[in-house]
């Protein structure tokens, strides 16, 4: 329930960086990376957050189509407001979409996280337990499997 809300007041504070009304990539264009140092970063919060999900967005250069940063959410499971300001990321520096984990060992996407997926950007991906290199899959905004390449830079 906290993420979608969280999300919403993410991509909805900074006004124009939001991705909700980004174009769809052509087939062919869809191939990104994303650095290994963010996917272990994630996973290893993943592993911490545990049994609770963890989520945060992924953040990169779009036109480069790299994840090279993750961009953590305050308070998620907080009644607080999750609000990140858009303006204060690195000049270009744009959001994919956003990373979340399953406590269970299933990577597949809820119902929730299709509609999340549908609105809030791009790219997305679900780390499921037990939290490990092998344990997390890439998707498009409409929840189809995608690959997402991993690399050191
Ligand atoms: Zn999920």
């Amino acid at each position: 329930m906290g993420i979608l809300d969280a999300l919403r007041n993410a991509f909805g504070a900074g006004g124009s960086s939001g991705s909700s009304g980004a174009k769809k990539a052509k087939e062919k264009d869809f191939r990104y990376t994303i650095s290994r140092e963010v996917l272990e970063t994630a996973i290893a919060a993943a592993r911490e957050s545990h049994p609770h999900e963890f989520i945060a967005l992924l953040g990169g250069n779009r036109r480069k189509k790299h994840i090279s940063e993750l961009v953590f959410l305050p308070s998620v499971t907080g009644g607080v407001s999750a609000v990140i300001h858009m303006d204060m990321l690195p000049i270009g520096m744009s959001v994919f979409g956003t990373i979340h984990s399953h406590p269970t060992p299933n990577p597949t996407p809820s119902l929730q996280d299709l509609e999340t997926f549908s609105k809030r950007g791009i790219l997305h991906v679900i780390i499921a337990y037990p939290y490990t290199m092998q344990s997390w899959r890439a998707y498009r905004s409409d929840g189809s499997l995608v690959e997402l390449e991993v690399v050191e830079w």
